[in-house]
């Protein structure tokens, strides 16, 4: 344990209409090297961390949800401040509403949230060097080889949610 509880903890867009509170820590937080993370952060890699929906409380307006084409073919959903259009999370169709993909950048303090995990390294732009202390993986994982016990419990409460989620999309 860390000897100051670093949650909750906050963050918000560039104009701080849009502030939420991460209410505990992450499931995970995924360090994506994939193009389309390159892309849509204009940048070398996505951070983002994965978090249940229902523990990331609005403090300000409410971000709006913007429907955008993903890797998968099924398309994400970008919420984004309303004023100043800056991303703040993502919900993808694995989990859809369920999980947001919170970009760890959007953090007051994003220090707090290093990855646990590099994915889709095979894109990887060659100047970034992986650190040797978090597993890596060419394209995805096996969640149970990744996520600590208690992210796999947490993941087991909210697995109702996402099943009748993805009922819904059937
Ligand atoms: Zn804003
Ligand atoms: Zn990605």
């Amino acid at each position: 344990m860390s000897p100051i509880a670093p949650f909750p903890a906050e963050g918000g867009c560039d104009c701080r209409a849009v502030r939420y509170r991460l209410l505990s820590a992450p499931l995970v937080v995924h360090c994506c090297h994939c193009r389309w993370c390159q892309r849509e952060s204009g940048a070398a890699f996505a951070l983002n961390a994965m978090i249940e929906a229902d523990r990331v409380l609005s403090l300000g307006v409410e971000p709006e949800v913007i429907a955008t084409p993903s890797d998968s073919g099924a398309g994400q959903h970008i919420a984004r401040c309303p004023a100043c259009k800056l991303a703040l999370w993502s919900h993808y169709a694995g989990a859809g509403p369920v999980v947001s993909f919170v970009r760890v950048g959007t953090l007051d303090n994003p220090d707090l949230l290093p990855p646990d995990v590099h994915i889709f390294t095979a894109s990887k732009q060659p100047w970034v060097q992986l650190p040797a202390d978090r597993p890596a993986f060419t394209e995805y994982y096996e969640r149970e080889q990744v996520w600590p016990a208690a992210s796999l419990e947490r993941r087991q409460a909210i697995l109702p949610l996402i099943e009748a989620y993805q009922a819904s999309r059937r």
